[in-house]
């Protein structure tokens, strides 16, 4: 079948282009794209790909409706509702057999080679050149073709221009709240950094009644901190977020559940002094390999956790859906966090392009169909 796609070419190039894609194979679902949310890992590829991954679609928080199944996919048909997961895990391997399907480095290997599990790819250029899929998944496109286990059916009625991003950056956010921290209801969260995903963490904490402290350096995202549920904000330029937190708190002397979605040493430092004696910290923002923090080991001593995050630890069948209801109960106040829904395809480079110039606020949505 023929198809629009947007594909990378190098840096910084991206054409839209027609592709052919295949028909899914075993275990595969083809889904017509309706939406799909641009997430800063597309940044990564866009702005330093790999050459070995080129050509590659980008786009990873796609949804859209099921048009056709592969072999032996049993719980999916063409018509169903879907929001697709951008960790297509194997299902076999130590880490998903321990239900640790977010640790799955199969999925990891070919997230970022482009590759389906097999190792194979499903898109080709009308010349036959080998088109790469990120995350499996390839979303800035009409259609893609996923492995079913990524592939998640959700409410008939679930408006995709607001939680596409559930694929990704929504997931990861919540389930650092409900998966990751296990936060309480009732207690205090500290959230550092108040992008996509800092938000959708606010939404969470603010879904089970904890008072939420937000800081950012941009008083833009504060505002949007308060309008998903924040009740104090702090700008770190103009005070010390730390002494701030602490004060706050009283004789807690710091929140219960801290969350770094920034990844600066600097951050994670504050997160983790900004915590009480026995809470969480929960490290979300990516480094570049290598990057190392210096920690006061005493204060990790008294009790406290530092936790790494990936995904949301999200089991996307159980865990979506439910993200998806708890949105239609008017519980999961995400609508403030989407900034933008662009109409067309052609609209990916000016929504990457406002990622990397910091231009935007929250979350970018394509509308693709
Ligand atoms: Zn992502
Ligand atoms: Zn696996």
């Amino acid at each position: 079948m023929m198809m629009r796609a947007a594909v990378l070419k190098g840096p910084e190039n991206i054409e839209i282009e027609d592709v052919e894609i295949e028909n899914p194979r075993d275990n595969e679902v083809l889904v017509k794209i309706e939406y799909a949310g641009v997430c800063a890992s597309d940044l990564d590829p866009f702005l330093h790909p790999l050459p070995e991954t080129l050509p590659m679609v980008l786009g990873h928080e796609g949804s859209g409706v099921v048009e056709k199944v592969g072999e032996n996919v049993r719980n999916l048909t063409p018509g169903d509702k879907v929001i697709l997961f951008a960790w297509s895990s194997c299902g076999k391997c130590y880490h998903c057999n321990q239900g640790k399907e977010y640790v799955c480095t199969r999925a990891m290997r070919s997230a970022f080679s482009g590759e389906m599990l097999d190792g194979t790819k499903r898109i080709r250029s009308k010349n036959g050149l080998s088109i790469g899929s990120f995350f499996s998944q390839g979303s800035f496109a009409e259609k893609a073709i996923v492995n079913e286990r990524a592939v998640v059916r959700v409410n008939e009625k679930a408006p995709l221009s607001i939680l596409s991003p559930l694929g990704c950056g929504f997931s990861t956010g919540i389930g650092a709240v409900f998966n990751v921290a296990k936060v309480e209801p009732g207690s205090t969260v500290a959230v550092f950094g108040c992008g996509g995903v800092g938000l959708s963490a606010i939404a969470a904490a603010s879904s089970i009644g904890t008072e939420i402290i937000a800081v950012d350096i941009n008083d833009d995202a504060l505002k949007k901190a308060e309008k998903v549920g924040a009740e104090h904000t702090v700008n770190p330029n103009e005070s010390d977020p730390v002494k701030y937190i602490r004060d706050l708190t009283k004789e807690k002397k710091g929140a219960d559940y801290s969350f770094d979605f920034v990844g600066l040493p600097k951050t994670l430092n504050q997160a983790l002094k900004s915590t009480t004696f026995g809470g969480s910290v929960v490290l979300t923002g990516v480094s570049p390999p290598g990057t190392k923090a210096e920690l006061d080991m005493i204060s990790i001593l008294w009790g406290r956790k530092i936790i790494g995050n990936v995904e949301g630890y999200v089991r996307p069948k159980i865990d979506i859906p439910r993200y998806v209801d708890m949105y239609m109960r008017g519980v999961l106040n995400l609508d403030p966090i989407v900034a933008k829904v662009y109409s067309d395809l052609n609209d990916v480079k000016k929504a990457l392009e406002a990622i990397k110039n910091n231009k935007v606020v929250g979350k970018q949505v394509i509308k693709i169909a």
